[in-house]
């Protein structure tokens, strides 16, 4: 194949990715080097090899690709309207977030339940209670300083966790929620917000509290509020990360 040939198919995938997300992921920025192959046997034009192909590689035509990117407002108006996976045949309502634009923090959950799906909301149940109770006691608040969202936006039947072919349709839209967010900090509610958002497996009993990072904004996995509704000793632990979380955002808020 040739260089120029790979480099058509390259800025094809880029913007079929980018429409997808809405920006340009950085797996996607830049441009890597092309290279004829050894022996090149077949034409892109599908021909004789004579006829040029069209030129596709007109960096000017989507303007997707140029990281315009869409608001939070269009990027909602797209989830609500998503049907990628099953879970749209089920659902009541999608539930695509809840928050402030430019927040301090980043709260990402698993995926709705019952009461998120009837009202269309993110943690608003028993366990939203718990999470905004915890969230108040290091200053934290949906509606001045944070954004809550979900890995899945619509919720699974019985509340089973949503299965892997349902959170890999659904996470380009929370990858573009964190890029239009721009948190200063991640805090993930329990094993499968963490295991996502980082591609690995998490070990949440030993792993809480833990900083990582995702794209350069630090990450902290604790326990999910509907884990400390189960299991009361779990509170202790889970405060000690909030506790620990808050120093970070406090450090990094007064650089
Ligand atoms: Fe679309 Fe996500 Fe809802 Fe599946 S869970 S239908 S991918 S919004």
């Amino acid at each position: 194949m040739k260089a120029e040939e790979k480099k058509v198919i390259y800025t094809l995938l880029k913007t079929a990715d980018a429409y997808e997300c809405g920006f340009t992921r950085p797996q996607f920025a830049g441009e890597p080097e092309f290279a004829d192959d050894a022996e090149t046997t077949m034409s892109f034009s599908g021909s004789t090899g004579e006829e040029p192909g069209p030129d596709m590689t007109n960096e000017s035509s989507p303007s997707i690709t140029q990281n315009g990117g869409l608001s939070l407002e269009e990027l909602n108006a797209k989830i609500l309207r998503c049907t990628r996976c099953g879970l749209a045949r089920t659902r009541n309502n999608v539930v695509p977030g809840m928050g402030v634009e430019h927040p301090d923090v980043l709260v990402i959950g698993e995926g709705p339940g019952h009461d998120e799906d009837m009202q269309g909301l993110p943690f608003v149940g028993k366990a939203g209670f718990l999470l905004d109770k915890m969230l108040a006691a290091i200053g934290l608040d949906r509606k001045t300083n944070c954004y809550i969202a979900n890995i899945v936006k619509c919720r699974p039947p019985e509340n089973r966790n949503p299965m892997p072919d349902e959170q890999a349709a659904c996470f380009s839209f929370l990858e573009t929620q964190i890029h239009i967010l721009k948190p200063k900090m991640i805090l993930c509610m329990g094993k499968i917000a963490i295991e996502k958002l980082l591609g690995q497996e998490i070990a949440i009993t030993q792993k809480h509290g833990e900083f990582f990072e995702y794209n350069g904004i630090p990450v902290m996995p604790t326990y999910h509020p509907s884990a400390l509704l189960r299991n009361e000793q779990l509170k202790r632990p889970a405060w000690e990360d909030l506790k620990k979380f808050k120093r970070r955002l406090d450090e990094i808020k007064a650089n």
